[in-house]
């Protein structure tokens, strides 16, 4: 997709404060984080949302929650992280390309709606 913001970050070229990458994903820094973590881990094909996920794609989102802790535990969040994906405009998506929201640093409330 090559007017999707997070593709181009995938094919550096758009800049991004990444904190892993491997062959299947990336995770990077959000630009305006919500806590004193909040990182945006994304499969690098691109897929629009979790209604996009089908058999054929659902191996990377297996492989992201794989990583995330590993992720999670190299920023040491020992007391816990929040993992929230937004789906479509009610949920707030502004970028139509999978990610998810990793959340950490602090206690957290719980008002999601
Ligand atoms: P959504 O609202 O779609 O769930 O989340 C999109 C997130 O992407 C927002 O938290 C926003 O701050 C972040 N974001 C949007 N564009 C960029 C960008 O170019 N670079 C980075 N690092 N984050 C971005
Ligand atoms: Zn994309």
């Amino acid at each position: 997709m090559s007017d999707c913001v997070f593709c181009k970050i995938v094919a550096g070229e758009n800049p991004s404060a990444k904190v892993y990458e491997d062959e299947v994903c990336v995770a990077f820094k959000d630009l305006e984080p919500k806590a004193p973590v909040h990182l945006l881990v994304i499969p690098k094909v691109h897929i629009q949302s979790v209604d996009a996920v089908t058999p054929e794609n659902s191996g990377v989102v297996g492989h992201i929650f794989e990583v995330i802790p590993k992720i999670m535990a190299e920023q040491g969040a020992k007391t816990g992280y929040r993992v929230i994906t937004n789906i479509g405009p009610d949920a707030g998506q502004t970028v139509p390309h999978l990610h998810f929201h990793v959340l950490a640093g602090q206690e957290m409330g719980w008002t999601p709606a």
